[in-house]
Order: C-alpha cells, then sequence, then structure tokens
C-alpha cells in the first residue's frame, strides 16, 4: 500500500487544541502536529528538514568563503524523454554522480583545483518529457580557482560527468546542457555583506529547497505539486506518477554532504538527523490557528497542507484563505493569533 496512508498520523494527529502555521524567515511550516521526518514524501516534514538543511548549508559555505575559500555551483543533468522509467534515471544519475566524485581522475582534480568535497541535492521534476531527475550540488576548493583553472576543471568535469552517462548505460547528452559550472558570486560590499547576502537570499535554500517551490506551471511540476493535483482533481495518472516516485526515492538521500566535510567546515554544529529536525519546535511568526475540524479536513486532502504553506509563503493571511476556500475547506476553524489568544482566555 502506498506511503500516503503510512504517513495518516504525520502532519495530522494534533499534539494540542490546534495546529499554527508560522513562518520563520520566509519559510512557513506546521506547528504542533505528529511528524514523520521524511524528506522525499511528507510534505508538512520535508518543508521542515530543507529550511534546516539549507540554513546549514548557508551558514558552511558562507564561512568557508570568508575564511578565503572557493564555492562553485554545479548542475547534473541527463538528457529525458516520456517512456524513460524513474527508477532506471535516478540510478545513472546517483551511480554517475559517485563516478564524477570518486576515483584517480576525481583525486587528480582534488590536488590540482584544491577540491575539497561537495554538498549535492537530488532533485526530481515531472514535466512533457517525462521525469527529469538532476543534482545541484555546491563543490568548495580551499581557495578560489583562477579562470583559466575554472575553464580547464569545467571541461574535465563535464567529460568525465558524460562519459559516466554514457558508462552507465545512457546518453551522453549535450555539452552546455548535461552539466554547468559556476562561481558563487561575492556581492560588491564584501565578505561580511556576502554571508548576510547568502542568508538572506537563501544560497542554502537554493540547494536544498528548489523542489518544494518548483514552477506554477503545469508543463513541470515537482512530486509534491503532483501529489497536490492528485489532492484536487483525482487523476489516476498522477497517482501512478505519485506511486512510481516513492518507490524509485526509497533508500535514496535527497541532501548529502560528501566525507568529511561537514565535520571539516560546521565542527561545531551538532548533526541532527531528519527525524529531529521535522519534530522540533523551530519558532518563528505565527500567522494563524487552525481548529481540529478544519483542520483535519485540510489534513485529509492529499498535498493540500503543502499548497497552505505556499500560500502563506507568499501572500500570508490572503493566501491562505485562498487555498482553504479553493479546496472547500471553509475558514471558520481558522483564527488570527489575537483571536486564538482571546479564545484561551475564554
Ligand atoms: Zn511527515
Amino acid at each position: 500500500m502506498s506511503e500516503i496512508d503510512r504517513c495518516k498520523r504525520c502532519g495530522r494527529d494534533l499534539l494540542g487544541g490546534a495546529a499554527a502555521i508560522v513562518v520563520n524567515e520566509g519559510t512557513a511550516h506546521f506547528s504542533g502536529v505528529e511528524t514523520c521526518g521524511r524528506l522525499w514524501l511528507c510534505p508538512v516534514c520535508a518543508a521542515k528538514i530543507r529550511a534546516r538543511r539549507g540554513d546549514e548549508i548557508a551558514e558552511a559555505v558562507g564561512r568557508h568563503m570568508s575564511n578565503g575559500g572557493g564555492a562553485y555551483f554545479a548542475t547534473a543533468t541527463l538528457s529525458h524523454d516520456q517512456g524513460d522509467a524513474l527508477t532506471a534515471s535516478l540510478d545513472v544519475l546517483t551511480k554517475s554522480w559517485r563516478a564524477l566524485a570518486s576515483g584517480r581522475a576525481y583525486k587528480d582534480e582534488q590536488e590540482r583545483f584544491g577540491v575539497l568535497g561537495n554538498i549535492r541535492a537530488t532533485e526530481i521534476t515531472h514535466g512533457r518529457h517525462g521525469w527529469h531527475p538532476h543534482i545541484h550540488a555546491v563543490i568548495l576548493t580551499a581557495a578560489e580557482v583562477d579562470v583559466l583553472n575554472l575553464c580547464d576543471w569545467f571541461g574535465r568535469l563535464d567529460a568525465r560527468w558524460s562519459r559516466a552517462l554514457v558508462r552507465y548505460g545512457w546518453t551522453p547528452g549535450l555539452l552546455g546542457r548535461r552539466f554547468t559550472l559556476y562561481p558563487v558570486t561575492r556581492s560588491p560590499g564584501g565578505l561580511a555583506a556576502y554571508v548576510t547576502k547568502v542568508q538572506e537570499s537563501g544560497l542554502g535554500n537554493e540547494i536544498a529547497r528548489s523542489d518544494m517551490k518548483g514552477t506554477r506551471r503545469k508543463t513541470s511540476r515537482t512530486p509534491l505539486q503532483i501529489l497536490a493535483d492528485f489532492g484536487t482533481d483525482g487523476l489516476a495518472a498522477d497517482l501512478d506518477l505519485w506511486h512510481e516516485y516513492e518507490r524509485a526515492t526509497a533508500g535514496k538521500s535527497a541532501l548529502r554532504w560528501s566525507r568529511g566535510l561537514r565535520a571539516l567546515l560546521l565542527p561545531d554544529v551538532d548533526e541532527q538527523t531528519d527525524e529531529e529536525i521535522a519534530a522540533e519546535e523551530v519558532g518563528g511568526d505565527t500567522v494563524a490557528y487552525l481548529l481540529p475540524h478544519t483542520w483535519y479536513r485540510l489534513a485529509d486532502i492529499p498535498g493540500a497542507q503543502s499548497a497552505v504553506l505556499d500560500a502563506v509563503e507568499s501572500d500570508g493571511w490572503e493566501g491562505l484563505i485562498r487555498v482553504l476556500v479553493g479546496y472547500r475547506v471553509g475558514v471558520d476553524g481558522l483564527l488570527a493569533p489575537d483571536e486564538w489568544a482571546n479564545q484561551e482566555h475564554v
């Protein structure tokens, strides 16, 4: 049976008298509900875990760069077609990345360009051409790589990426599309400003959270959007896609630091498990409270919770009302923070 059913308690059972919607640095999450900690599959937990992981990445990369280190954005993709099974393409993507970051050629690049390791996020979208798994990574170097060496390095990475794809039975893809490498740029305001900018604009969020945001265009959807669409439209094809995604991602990590890198960059920051992060109350500004009857109606619509969080992030209270009305959940059990506080005193 589907993970949808296994997730019945998570993000559903209330721990107290209401569920709160809390916004922390632009990211919305639910508070006061049970959690499961599954990053790939649970809209409720994924929002919290990705936000935290994103902050960690921003912190690590910011510190590294302010200490004179280099940071480079890499995107690795494979060409895809409507007929490709996600299990197959995701497998090739993962194996090819492993090949890119190991072996003699990698060791040579480590010495030549000062490569320390990478943080990678595996992302999956679905569009007109079928499943599109891809990797966004930050590759860290001991010092900045100068322009000539950067071209050399890119050439090597691109060629090795292409060869790895072929080795695992895929087509080599197109130069310029299959692999990209860009320096993480510093603002003119200097290093301190850069670090602040990373926190604000969300460098970490960029790689940790892009599959949550996705685009609103129906031509390309994230799996959580597919789940949300199934909740509203009930199309069997969407449910099939979701099940395929569940199977393909089982046991795979969505976000991974290469060995030793986290200890090197964040030696003073304890590493928490996804489950611990999901269960933690992170605080922030409470936007609204949902009373049990409204909360449970919302929680029973697949994908509706994720739609609520997206709407709150972009339009706040008004976005929240729009989504609740759109799902026909109604707003009678919706309380603003001051209304909730008054009610508690009655
Ligand atoms: Zn969960």
